[in-house]
């Protein structure tokens, strides 16, 4: 039986490009839609407008903690665009919360809305806190506190939010509870839409919760069917086991797929023989991490970037793998389950080496196309099948995918210059019909 210890997430990140230099994120998305608005020819006032978020708040709020002591959190939304419709995007709380990235995940929305034809545009939020610090009885005075903060800033007609990086279908209640409490009597009923993701008894739509990591996974079986690879017998290793990636885990082991090594934010393990994906999960919903679970052996950071397997699936952060990682990764296809886990230099050497990249944009759009169908389901006062979320996402993803490819391959350009692509000339097309106010 093996333990590992803790490894703090801001130490990796820090480690992989030194103290001083700052990931610029937002600056990274912004070189990809430059290039995507080069081959489209994109007017140049829609990039213009779409270069910079249309609104950017921040907060700062107190909570009384369980010690009695009051302590300020910073909390953000920034809502990037809304001409497709409200504002989307999932609410992040982590340590490593700042302005500039969470710019780059409100814009990667709007992108992922319109490549997936959702009538949404983009938005992302978050706190500056690691959850992991505090108690449940804070976690939920904090979320509640934070939505109050953004008071008129949210609504199901307005700004939606859903679950990210270190929130689940519980703070999503807490969010939807909290603002259903302040509109008052006549429409606490009909703003149930205001977030996504909710649990199942609370106006969440079946299928949710696996959706992102069901969209991964719907991505993988299309490249497989293009590349005449067969997925039973084959082997993947997975950073981040939280959500995306231990969903997608799971549906991938179902399809005779074997997880050969994962790692979190506290380390990383290696089974050769194939992980039990369904028992990590539960473990890791009990424990909070993948740290102690027997059957796989410690490895580092290093030795896992370089453990061969047929996928690579990022499931964590951004900015994961860089030049170093992608020198050493030995795998056939990465799968970004994770908002933007390549950066630039990752991203060349993995295209020079062979490796195909399946981009965050449409490799992970399931979330929102399934939170969507949770929106609608809310606003009909409606619940549908799980057959009937799987078979829709299912047409989505696919759709999505081959739009993708056909694209990437007539004008000879990446598949994220490709999904970015269609998703500005779909943007721009509704611009070119409204102009602007006044
Ligand atoms: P989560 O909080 O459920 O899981 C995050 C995982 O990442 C955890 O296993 C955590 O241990 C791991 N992690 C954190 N820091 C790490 C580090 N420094 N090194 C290695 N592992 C680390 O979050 P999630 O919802 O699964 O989101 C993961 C990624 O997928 C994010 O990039 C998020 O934006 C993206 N995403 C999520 C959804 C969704 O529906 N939840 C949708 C689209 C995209």
């Amino acid at each position: 039986m093996s333990t590992i210890g803790p490894q703090s997430a801001t130490t990796e990140k820090a480690h992989q490009y030194g103290d001083e230099v700052r990931y610029e994120f937002f600056k990274v998305v912004q070189d990809y839609v430059d290039a995507a608005a080069n081959v489209v020819n994109l007017e140049p006032w829609v990039a213009a407008i779409l270069s910079q978020p249309k609104n950017e708040l921040i907060t700062h709020f107190p909570v009384k903690m369980d010690d009695g002591t009051i302590r300020i959190f910073k909390g953000y939304r920034i809502q990037h665009s809304n001409v497709l419709g409200p504002y989307k995007g999932g609410i992040r709380y982590h340590e490593s919360v700042s302005l500039d990235d969470l710019k780059a995940l409100a814009a990667m929305m709007t992108w992922k809305c319109a490549l997936m034809r959702i009538p949404f545009g983009g938005g992302k939020g978050g706190i500056k806190f690691n959850p992991r610090d505090v108690s449940r009885a804070e976690l939920q005075r904090i979320t509640r506190r934070f939505t109050h903060a953004l008071g008129g800033n949210i609504g199901p007609e307005y700004d939606i939010p859903a679950p990210d990086v270190g929130t689940n279908a519980q703070t999503m209640a807490w969010v939807m509870d909290t603002y259903m409490n302040t509109v008052g009597h006549v429409e606490k009923q009909a703003v149930k839409g205001v977030v996504t993701g909710k649990p199942v008894t609370s106006g969440g739509t079946l299928g949710r919760e696996k959706a992102t990591g069901q969209g991964l996974v719907h991505c993988i079986v299309e490249w497989a069917r293009d590349h005449n690879f067969d997925l039973e017998g084959s082997t993947f290793t997975v950073q981040g086991f939280g959500n995306v990636g231990s969903n997608a885990s799971v549906l991938l082991a179902r399809l005779g797929s074997s997880c050969v090594a994962v790692g979190d934010h506290t380390g990383y393990l290696y089974n050769p023989e194939g992980f039990n994906a369904h028992k990590l999960q539960d473990w890791v919903q009990a424990k909070g991490a993948i740290a102690g679970y027997p059957g796989g052996k410690i490895i580092t950071r290093e030795e896992f970037f370089a453990t061969k397997a047929d996928m690579f699936l990022p499931c964590a952060l951004e900015n994961q793998v860089g030049a170093a990682e992608a020198k050493v990764l030995d795998v056939r296809v990465v799968g970004e389950g994770a908002n933007g886990p390549l950066n630039p230099e990752g991203e060349k050497l993995c295209l020079e080496k062979g490796i195909d990249i399946l981009p965050d944009v449409l490799a992970n759009s399931g979330g929102v196309t399934v939170s969507y169908y949770e929106w609608v389901q809310n606003k009909r006062s409606e619940s549908w099948t799980l057959e009937e979320v799987d078979a829709r996402l299912e047409a989505a993803m696919r759709r999505a995918y081959r739009e993708v490819t056909a694209f990437a391959r007539e004008k000879h350009c990446t598949l994220r210059v490709a999904a970015y692509a269609l998703a500005l000339q779909r943007i721009e097309a509704v611009y070119r019909d409204r102009e602007i106010f006044p």
